[in-house]
């Protein structure tokens, strides 16, 4: 399909213009070329889910809900991916605060942003796979990362070593000689003493007591959160794929090291990486777990999901929001004001399926329907005689 073509969305035609993207890697707007052309294949980064959702991961949704809308509006057959993830050091912390099994406090949440993305009118993903569903993927990638010289097992744990994959950093714009030690260095175990690099980021980590775990060559554990994405990206939409998304808040480390291991394990992985900004909350990133956030139910509880969804997505996509209830009203109110002109334009429009209007000066029935009222709000117009059966309330 060219680029020229048109597609049918309901009643609608849209133009197949072109798409153009602002690219993390490469700090450009490019225009959007697919793999395969005529399809568009989309990754993004969903929620850890050790707590409900809120503000920042509907932004996120929202954000790349439209991306896909649109892409498909313009004619590409999308595949759409967002993962859970459900083993993680958060979720088992919150999991023995709480004295639950950390698979039930998974799905419990997952439960709950799910519920949170559908009111707000979100598309589901066209698959939405879980970390813990996914481990024997993950085991061959490490394998293959080893096989290649990019990992190597010490401790009980499986490392990345950073120094081996060429470009390193350039996702984020870093030298490598200036990063801080990975995040994943637990004080606890003195991790640092059998990495090779204090840099080198963990692929799998050794078991634990009270920790789930998996068998694996090197001992059983449990995956890194890094390489899990990379693992279900590869797994569903190829070795290369169109888009990855995720907060602007996950570039590193979180995409620097998937973007690594995936391309020192032979995939060329993702071509467009696209960020989205966050919600701030007081100046700050809205977060749970630094105790400032405001839940989704919270905010659904104030406004109409239609009105949150307006909010989120009125600004631009990679700028910060930064949350106030006046800006909240502000957005409710315009969104009140297109939803007014809309119901007037639909009056003005008429009858939704042969779109004779008052004074319908296209419908030419013998005895041409008058206009009624059922009730003084509810303005009731009667069925077109002759070109449909159809009444409009409005
Ligand atoms: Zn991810």
């Amino acid at each position: 399909m060219s680029l020229q073509e048109r597609s049918e969305v309901g009643s609608r035609t849209v133009s197949r213009v072109t798409l153009r993207l602002h690219d993390t890697a490469s700090r450009t707007v490019r225009e959007f070329q697919p793999v395969t052309p005529g399809r568009a294949s989309v990754y993004v980064c969903g929620a850890t889910v050790q707590g409900v959702p809120h503000l920042g991961h509907l932004r996120s949704a929202v954000c790349f809900d439209i991306v896909v809308r649109w892409l498909e509006a313009t004619g590409y057959a999308v595949t759409y991916c967002r993962n859970v993830t459900d083993v993680d050091d958060k979720i088992l912390r919150a999991a023995a605060d709480e004295g639950i099994a950390w698979w039930a406090l998974a799905e419990r949440n997952a439960r709950a942003f799910t519920d949170a993305y559908g009111l707000l009118g979100c598309r589901l993903p066209d698959v939405e796979p879980r970390a813990a569903g996914h481990i024997p993927d993950m085991i061959e990638l490490i394998e293959r990362l080893i096989d290649g010289g990019h990992a190597y097992p010490a401790g009980g744990d499986v490392y990345f070593d950073v120094t081996t994959a060429a470009g390193y950093g350039s996702l984020s714009g870093q030298r490598l000689a200036e990063m801080r030690p990975a995040d994943d260095a637990d004080p606890e175990d003195s991790v640092t003493a059998v990495k090779r690099d204090p840099r080198d980021f963990a692929l799998w980590k050794g078991a634990k007591p009270g920790e789930p775990s998996w068998r694996t060559p090197w001992g059983a554990g449990r995956p890194g959160w890094h390489l899990e994405c990379s693992a279900m990206a590869t797994g569903y939409l190829g070795s290369v794929f169109d888009i990855h998304g995720g907060g602007i808040d996950l570039v590193f480390p979180h995409h620097e090291n998937e973007r690594a291991q995936s391309t020192a394990a032979g995939d060329q992985f993702a071509r467009y990486w696209l960020h989205n900004g966050l919600v701030a909350l007081g100046g700050e990133k809205m977060s749970k777990s630094a105790g400032h956030a405001l839940a989704a139910v919270e905010a659904l509880g104030q406004v109409r999901p239609q009105e949150l969804r307006y909010y989120l997505g009125q600004a631009h996509y990679r700028s910060t929001i930064d949350y106030s209830r006046d800006a909240l009203d502000e957005a409710v109110a315009a969104y009140q004001r297109i939803e007014r002109f809309v119901s007037r334009a639909g009056r003005r429009r008429g009858c939704s399926t042969c779109r004779a209007t008052r004074p319908r000066p296209r419908c030419r029935s013998p005895s041409p329907p008058r206009w009624t009222t059922i009730s003084p709000s509810r303005p009731r117009w009667p069925p077109c005689t002759r070109q449909c059966t159809m009444a409009t309330t409005l």
